[in-house]
Formats: C-alpha cells, sequence, structure tokens
C-alpha cells in the first residue's frame, strides 16, 4: 500500500467508482457519504451504459465484480429509434457494435445492481451519514474536509463526487454554474411481470432507448431492462460474496416536457403522490397511441418521481489544487444522451490512473492536473452535446454564455 490517502465525498456511482479503482490498487480511500444507507432513497432505474462506462468499470472492478456486472445487465441491441405519438418511425438510429464489449457497447442496467456492485468489497471504506459541509487545505497541504455531524477526515487529496449540488464545488469553484434546464421529467417503472405490459407495445419500441415525440415536443422516453439470468444465481455462480437485491424485467418510462407545459407550480408537482402523478402523466399524453397509453397507465405508482433537469455551464480550468471534482459535481447534464453516468465512470477510471502515477512518485499536483486537463475537455463536450439533443428533442433551454 502506497502512502497516499484519498477522500472522497459522496458514495455515488462516480465516487464509488474511483474508490473501487483505488482499492484494487493498494491506495488508501475513504468514502464519506451523506445518505444514512445505500438504498436511502430512490435514484432511478435504468441506466444506459456505454462503451466509455464499459471500459471504465473493467479497468476499476475486480475481474468477478466486472463479471457480475456484466451478466446482470440487459442487452437490448442498438436502436435509439424516434417515433410519433401514434407510433408511426420518424427516424431510425442504429448504434455501432463495438466488438469485445458485452452487448456490443450498449447495456441497459438496473442502478440499484449497478451501485450494489460498486459497493462490493469496501465495507470498511464507505462511511455513511457523513454530509460535507465544507473543507480546509492544511499549511502541510493535506486536505481536511468536515462533515454535518462535527467529524472531520484528512487525506492528501480530496475529491468532491458528490453529484449535483455539490458542497466541494460550491466552496471551490463558486463561480461555476448550475442552471435548470427547462424541462421537467416524470419517471416511473411498468413492470413487465405476467407480460401484458410487454405485449402492449410492438416490440420495435424496446430497444436500447426510444423516444416518442408529441404535441409541444412532449415526449416519452422507453427502455426496457431484461434480465437473462437471476441475480442470486449469477452471484452463485460467479461471486458468492457480491450481495444483490431481486429485481424483475420492467419498462423504464420517461414522460419530458417544457416546465410550462405542466398544468401546475413546481411546489404542486413536487408535492405530487404517485397516483397524482401518473394521472398527470396521461392527462399529457392523452389521444397518443393507445399501446403507448397503456403502457404509461400501467405504471406503478410507488415508482414514478419528479426530476428538475439542470446542467452545469462549461468553464475554463482553474488552478489544480488538492481539492478536484468528478462527476455531476462538475459536468452535471441533461440525460438527453445518457451519457452522464458513463462520463462520471470515465472520471473515475481517469482519475484512478493519475492516482496511481503520484502513488508511483509523479507529483500529485501534476498528475492531478493532467487528470482535470483530460476531464474538462470530455466532461463539458458531454453537456454541450447533451444540451444540444435537448434542445432539439424537447425544448430544453440552450446553455447560457460562459460570461453571461
Ligand atoms: C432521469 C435521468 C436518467 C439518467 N439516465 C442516464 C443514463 O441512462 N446513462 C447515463 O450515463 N447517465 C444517466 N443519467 C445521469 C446520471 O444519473 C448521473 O450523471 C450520475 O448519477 C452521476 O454520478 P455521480 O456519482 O457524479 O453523482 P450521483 O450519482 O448523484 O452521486 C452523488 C452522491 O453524493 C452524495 N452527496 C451529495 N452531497 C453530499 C455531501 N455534501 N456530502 C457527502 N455526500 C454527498 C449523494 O447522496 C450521492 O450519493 C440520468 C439522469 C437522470 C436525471
Amino acid at each position: 500500500m502506497s502512502d497516499l490517502h484519498v477522500v472522497i465525498a459522496g458514495g455515488g456511482l462516480g465516487g464509488l467508482a474511483l474508490a473501487q479503482g483505488l482499492h484494487q490498487a493498494g491506495i488508501s480511500v475513504a468514502v464519506h457519504e451523506k445518505d444514512p444507507t445505500p438504498d436511502f432513497r430512490n435514484q432511478g432505474y435504468r441506466i444506459r451504459i456505454n462503451s466509455d462506462g464499459i471500459t471504465a468499470l473493467k479497468a476499476l472492478l475486480t475481474p468477478q465484480a466486472y463479471e457480475v456486472f456484466a451478466a446482470t445487465a440487459g442487452t437490448p441491441g442498438p436502436r435509439m429509434d424516434t417515433f410519433d405519438h401514434q407510433l408511426n418511425l420518424l427516424h431510425a438510429q442504429e448504434l455501432p457494435l463495438i466488438p469485445g464489449l458485452p452487448g456490443g457497447g450498449n447495456l441497459a442496467v438496473n442502478r440499484m445492481t449497478l451501485r450494489q456492485i460498486l459497493l462490493s468489497g469496501l465495507d470498511e471504506a464507505v462511511h455513511y451519514g457523513a454530509r460535507l459541509t465544507h473543507y480546509f487545505i492544511n499549511a502541510s497541504g493535506s486536505v481536511t474536509a468536515h462533515f454535518a455531524d462535527g467529524t472531520s477526515a484528512t487525506g492528501d487529496v480530496l475529491i468532491g463526487a458528490d453529484g449535483v449540488n455539490s458542497a466541494v464545488r460550491r466552496q471551490y469553484l463558486p463561480k461555476a454554474r448550475v442552471g435548470d434546464a427547462g424541462l421537467r421529467l416524470l419517471y416511473g417503472r411498468v413492470p413487465f411481470a405476467g407480460d401484458e405490459a410487454r405485449a402492449l407495445l410492438p416490440p420495435e419500441l424496446l430497444g436500447l432507448w426510444t423516444t416518442v415525440v408529441g404535441p409541444e415536443r412532449r415526449f416519452v422516453g422507453l427502455a426496457p431492462v431484461q434480465y437473462r439470468e437471476p441475480m442470486r444465481e449469477v452471484t452463485a455462480r460467479l461471486a458468492p460474496d457480491i450481495a444483490l437485491g431481486d429485481d424483475s424485467d420492467y419498462l423504464a418510462c420517461v414522460f419530458g416536457a417544457r416546465r410550462e407545459l405542466f398544468p401546475c407550480t413546481d411546489a404542486e408537482l413536487f408535492a405530487m403522490n404517485g397516483a397524482q402523478l401518473r394521472a398527470l402523466t396521461l392527462s399529457l399524453v392523452e389521444g397518443w397511441h393507445p399501446g403507448l397509453v397503456g403502457a404509461v397507465s400501467r405504471q406503478d405508482p410507488a415508482s414514478i418521481f419528479p426530476v428538475s433537469v439542470r446542467t452545469s455551464v462549461p468553464i475554463a480550468a482553474w488552478q489544480t489544487t488538492a481539492v478536484t471534482l468528478l462527476g455531476d459535481a462538475i459536468h452535471v447534464m441533461s440525460p438527453a444522451i445518457g451519457v452522464g453516468a458513463n462520463t462520471a465512470l470515465r472520471d473515475a477510471r481517469v482519475l484512478t490512473e493519475r492516482l496511481v502515477q503520484a502513488a508511483g512518485g509523479r507529483p500529485l499536483a501534476e498528475a492531478l492536473h493532467a487528470y482535470e486537463e483530460e476531464m474538462i475537455g470530455y466532461g463539458f463536450d458531454a453537456v454541450r452535446d447533451s444540451a444540444d439533443r435537448g434542445h432539439r428533442l424537447a425544448g430544453q433551454d440552450p446553455l447560457p454564455s460562459p460570461q453571461a
């Protein structure tokens, strides 16, 4: 084990992936997560993992954990087609299949399952109920993170992996802006149990991601998660030490529109229960194709929650210190092209490589600067691409200029 000690604020997908990589490399790491338990709150359902995410997970996870990841991921194929609200094909899109990657680089993963895999083997390293409030850079160059419960943790480097409302970013880069992108989503899941719901939709709507666009650029996004094997059989076969919650096939179903198209205020929207949110979604897709309305009406009310789409505004490079940022904490983006988590996983891979170099003698500041230079490039490119697609698809607000 090297002398380097890394403190990570935030145990989401990015922070845990980084902790996995450092742990495998023998670098001491502690993750401080504000939630009291790993399943404290609903964090969403299906997540698309592309070649960046798969490559990162292969590099960061143990071989057994990576095998479990690949075996629990759905492989719905590479289609991302767009239909009108009567289900006439508007635009066919087939992503390339990348040889050597599971699913050709197009996986549909259950978010909670991925989190459970990312937590495996990290029991000692993850501290729950630890909300970072602020940090100090000490005279020695080390960093001390302070938490709301009065505790603190000191490391050679502090990584802010604390998501869209990052406390680390607010202190470190107060000029970095995160704003409302003007869209609201109603995100739920349709159980496929009994196969009635599955049969409602033509099979061509069950690709990697299907967008159905209606009047005023309201849209419904559909994405199935279909398992090839029950979780317990996967872990029994590949890694009995990894504990996964059970899950059944489902269709992730996301309604989205500009916020003005909702007949209620944000306060009212965020106060609604699941049944009210489902009724609202149904009212907003009235007259659409009966198969689609049927699928929406089968959403499990308990699964539905509203989301305000937020985006960062790209900024120029900053002075490197012993504090840096990863994932949504620095480059949160609209989910329009489904790459936010993939970019966070890529950050974790690149930052692990740089910290391994620092543990091997490369000056820490130089290693962190190299990470930031690379991450700022691809991370903010993804923010811009997501904003462009969100604007064309659903009228997302264009990104303000950085000076505005
Ligand atoms: C509807 C929707 C669908 C999406 N679909 C996709 C998809 O298909 N593919 C894709 O690549 N991306 C997708 N994304 C984006 C993806 O969810 C995020 O980009 C990803 O979760 C970012 O990971 P992260 O680790 O940076 O942040 P998070 O996953 O948000 O984790 C941050 C963690 O930090 C913790 N935290 C927060 N504040 C503190 C604090 N002060 N102290 C300590 N801990 C703290 C939080 O509790 C959380 O656990 C989607 C997003 C949305 C909204």
